[in-house]
């Protein structure tokens, strides 16, 4: 099993969901088979009970299960059918521990964050990447060649902070050729003066280097395309490779955000990450 993480850092909706549903459509037409994990750091069990005003509308799934809308991007860049399981929260992670202690299953241990929460929180994800997945295009059931996990929120966050060790400790057990990190940021364009600015991509990726996770590849969302010396500049600070920094620029359509990225050759290098094989995606439906 490899695994795509995609976190967020500088500012909050900048569209990372659909970064992740769009590398997901750009390796199923690689010809890899996809599942999804989406990470919603609140303490609320799902997305059932919020409010849309406050978080957008509630998306529900096949099986019932409501969850956070960027499951509903999932299903409809990759036609598959998850499950609430797909979406994990706090809430979900915390009531199962609850539940664990309350049964005596830790055997009297003092039951922590580390190692307990983060244990549950690998598990949760070790078990859903596993489980077979239904491919509305195939119309049939297969187990998934790659996991993509979408971290909610944005790097430096507090509640966020339990799942960023979750993913360092998964990273060591499953081994670096085994995951793809790629850190999605915002670079403002300051129109007056004619200038992308770097900095809070530097600043959001330090944050990431703090909890001891280093990008393997960076998407920046910006009103204009990046230059190659702005993204030289993100490379030198991030520890990225200058042909690991993508640009994911404005468009009038969310559709069009694959072959946008396909066409700075991102497929590549993704599954030169994963270790393997790279086969040229058809994209010829967006
Ligand atoms: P996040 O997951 O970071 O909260 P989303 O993927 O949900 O962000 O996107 C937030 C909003 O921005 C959505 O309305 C989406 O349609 C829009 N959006 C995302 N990417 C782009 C883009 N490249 N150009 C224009 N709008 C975009």
């Amino acid at each position: 099993m490899k695994y795509l993480v995609i976190c967020g850092g500088t500012v909050s909706g900048i569209g990372k969901g659909t970064i992740v549903s769009s590398i997901g459509v750009i390796l199923k037409a690689c010809g890899y088979k996809l599942t999804a994990i989406k990470i919603d750091p609140y303490l609320n069990i799902d997305a059932g009970t919020m409010s849309p005003y406050e978080h957008g509308e509630v998306f529900v799934l096949d099986d019932g299960g409501e969850v956070d809308l960027d499951l509903g991007n999932y299903e409809r860049f990759l036609n598959l059918t998850l499950t609430w399981d797909h979406n994990i929260t706090t809430g979900k992670i915390y009531k199962n521990i609850i539940e664990k202690e309350r049964r005596g299953d830790y055997l009297g241990k003092t039951v922590q964050v580390v190692p307990h929460v983060t244990d549950e929180i690998q598990n949760w994800i070790f078990r859903v990447s596993q489980q077979p997945i239904f491919d509305r295009d195939t119309n049939e059931e297969s187990k998934p060649d790659i996991c993509l996990v979408e971290v909610g929120g944005t790097v430096g966050d507090i509640e966020g902070a339990t799942y960023f060790e979750a993913l360092r400790q998964l990273i060591l057990k499953v081994g670096l050729e085994n995951v793809c990190l790629i850190f999605t940021s915002f670079v403002p364009y300051l129109r007056g003066s004619g200038e992308l600015k770097t900095k809070p991509t530097q600043h959001g990726n330090k944050e990431l280097r703090s909890l001891g996770l280093i990008a393997d590849m960076i998407v920046c969302r910006s009103e204009v395309p990046l230059d190659m010396a702005t993204k030289e500049k993100i490379a030198l600070f991030t520890n990225a490779r200058p042909d690991r920094v993508f640009c994911c620029e404005d468009v009038n359509t969310v559709y069009k955000v694959p072959v946008q990225l396909e066409s700075q050759g991102i497929s590549k290098q993704i599954c030169d990450k994963l270790n393997i094989e790279w086969r040229v995606p058809n994209l010829s439906r967006y």
